[in-house]
């Protein structure tokens, strides 16, 4: 399957920040790789315009639940989709510990997303002391099954493995740990969706020094990409590597 290199610009970025894309686009006018950005909602229009034509693609970074009401600063499947964004992520670990977001809420946002249309990119991961419990595998399988609904739709769906203690902190998996937790996960998916073709990204201090060799492991079809994302320079080392 074609590879995804996805960044998660995360509460970071203004109209000034736009630049980069443009020098991204720049650089690799014709990727081999599936390219997505996802900025924060405020510049996601901005952003999708500036993009139109080029094949690089925006999403949001999270979305409600609900279709429309009384959800003060939060933002509908459908907006995204009216600002130009055709992907969101769902379940980012911030957004687990900041917003308190359980399995099931993330579950109904899938559902919620999917049904506007978006690709839905869920996370999972597990944090340093279920690591050091020996429960990652347990930890990411029933994070699986409670954040991925009923009437999920496998093919609007990305998984992103996203260690949490090594998001942001240069820390990252052995190798050995990164494909124990990507072949555990292709098992789980192709048991419940019967399918083996969902972008399985890994996340957490991807950066142009180790992009090439994560992304030679077996069961990685892309990254999910927060802090190098950022800089045109960075974000293009990475794509080219996948
Ligand atoms: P990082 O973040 O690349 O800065 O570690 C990854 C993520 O949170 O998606």
């Amino acid at each position: 399957m074609r590879g995804l290199a996805a960044g998660n610009w995360k509460m970071n970025g203004t109209g000034d920040s736009l630049s980069e894309i443009e020098a991204l686009l720049a650089q690799h006018p014709a990727p081999a790789c599936d390219v997505l950005i996802c900025p924060p909602a405020t510049l996601l229009a901005r952003m999708a315009a500036a993009v139109q034509g080029s094949g690089l693609k925006v999403g949001g970074q999270d979305c409600h639940a609900a279709a429309s009401g009384a959800h003060t600063g939060d933002i509908s499947a459908a907006m995204l989709v009216d600002a130009g964004a055709g992907h969101v992520i769902l379940g980012h670990s911030e957004r687990r510990a900041d917003h308190r977001e359980s399995d099931a809420v993330v579950a109904a946002k899938v559902t919620a997303a999917q049904a506007a249309g978006l690709m839905t990119i869920v996370c999972v991961g597990e944090t340093e002391a279920e690591r050091d419990a020996g429960r990652t595998l347990d930890i990411i399988a029933s994070q699986i099954d409670g954040s991925l609904p009923e009437g999920t739709d496998a093919a609007r769906l990305v998984i992103a493995y996203e260690p949490v203690w090594a998001i942001g902190t240069g820390r990252t998996p052995t190798n050995e740990q990164i494909v124990e937790v990507h072949e555990a996960l292709r098992r789980q998916l192709q048991d419940r969706f019967g399918t083996a073709e969902i972008a399985l990204l890994y996340g957490g201090s991807v950066k142009p020094s180790n992009a090439a060799e994560i992304f030679a492991l077996p069961d990685v079809n892309g990254a999910l990409v927060g802090g190098a994302s950022l800089k045109a320079s960075d974000f293009g080392a990475i794509i080219a590597a996948l």
